[in-house]
């Protein structure tokens, strides 16, 4: 059975991110013939939205209204709400990113509808979609699927291939101007932590460092690595509690979730609530001292020794390459 699928994109600096294509990519194969509709919301994506359609949208809606420029969950609820309205489809898709989760529950209780989150796969079966998602910190794996009425989920940033960017895909952007009332948040600033511009999210490679860095000096060495391999940095809380980094780099059962192509555990011990945040990366290094650390375990790579002297070797070796 065909379905009309809308897709919520999501931009940032001014740029669209991953995670939007990936989910146009999941709507295309669920839409099984019906409409794959892109949606942004902002004060003014004329230049962003046409990009939808050669990721895979069949229809581009760019719902606009001047106080939408920067996101707030009151501003951006009344628009995608206004959205869903015009379009009545049969799924709604949404990044798993700080802003799908802090809007997604709000949506699909004014909507009641069930929420599936955080999807990391899915498949169609007869025209039926069964969504797949961790549950108990990544430790198992829950299939889902929607029996009756419109199916709402989330998706895993670095998960779900995108399909490849088509130039010839295009389309007229219909631009809807939405109605926003009674907006009670007013956003005054946004102060930016992390020092690269790579979302920890959606990096492709991440450099993480544990209390094994000793300071935030210690980083360093970290940071010159992952800008060789065009990646960011990452902590545990551990680093985080030691005051030598910012709580942005969290990652872990309280900070961020990662999937990334490569992740290089730096001193980090490997506990359960690291693991949780890291542990689905597709490739996983880990450089510890102790041959007993728990991170072994879950790495496909494992370097016995000082961070101080391996990090360092690494990077000139890549940077030789
Ligand atoms: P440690 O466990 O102290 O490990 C440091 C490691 O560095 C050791 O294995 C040591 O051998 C190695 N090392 C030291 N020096 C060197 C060197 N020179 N070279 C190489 N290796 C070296 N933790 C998270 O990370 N993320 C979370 O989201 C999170 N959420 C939590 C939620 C709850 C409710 C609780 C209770 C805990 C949570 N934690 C979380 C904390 C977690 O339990 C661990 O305490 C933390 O992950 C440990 O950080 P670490 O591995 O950096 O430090």
């Amino acid at each position: 059975m065909s379905k009309n699928v809308l897709v919520f994109a999501e931009a940032r600096d001014d740029e669209l991110r991953n995670v939007s294509f990936e989910a146009l990519g999941a709507a295309r194969e669920i839409a099984n013939g019906g409409e794959v509709i892109g949606a942004i919301v902002g004060a003014d994506n004329h230049h962003l939205a046409e990009e939808l359609f050669h990721y895979g949208a069949d229809r581009v809606i760019s719902a606009e209204h001047e106080v939408l420029s920067d996101y707030t969950n009151d501003g951006y609820f009344q628009a995608y709400l206004q959205v869903v309205d015009s379009v009545s489809p049969d799924v709604i898709l949404l990044g798993h990113t700080s802003l799908g989760k802090d809007l997604s529950p709000r949506l699909a209780a004014r909507l009641n509808l069930g929420l599936i989150s955080d999807v990391t796969d899915f498949e169609v079966e007869e025209g039926e979609v069964i969504f797949t998602r961790p549950i108990y910190s990544g430790k198992a794996f829950e299939k889902k699927r929607v029996k009756s009425g419109t199916i709402f989920a989330t998706i895993r940033p670095n998960n779900i291939a995108s399909l490849d960017k088509d130039n010839a895909r295009t389309g007229q952007v219909e631009f809807e101007q939405v109605t926003i009332t009674d907006l009670r948040t007013i956003l005054k600033d946004i102060v930016k932590k992390t020092a690269s511009g790579v979302d920890l999210s959606e990096a492709k490679v991440i450099v993480a460092g544990g209390r094994g860095v000793r300071s935030s000096e210690g980083f360093k060495p970290l940071e010159e690595l992952a800008e060789e391999l065009g990646g960011t940095v990452g902590a545990s809380r551990g680093a985080c509690d030691a005051e030598y980094c910012d709580y942005s780099l969290q990652i872990g059962q309280t900070g961020k979730v990662v999937t990334p192509e490569l992740y290089i555990a730096c001193g980090i011990s490997g506990a359960i609530q690291h693991l949780a945040g890291m542990s689905n990366s597709k490739v996983i290094v880990a450089i510890n001292k102790d041959p007993e650390a728990n991170i072994f375990n879950v790495a496909d790579y494992g370097i016995v020794g000082d961070l101080f002297e391996v990090v360092p070797l690494l990077t000139e070796e890549i940077r030789h390459m």
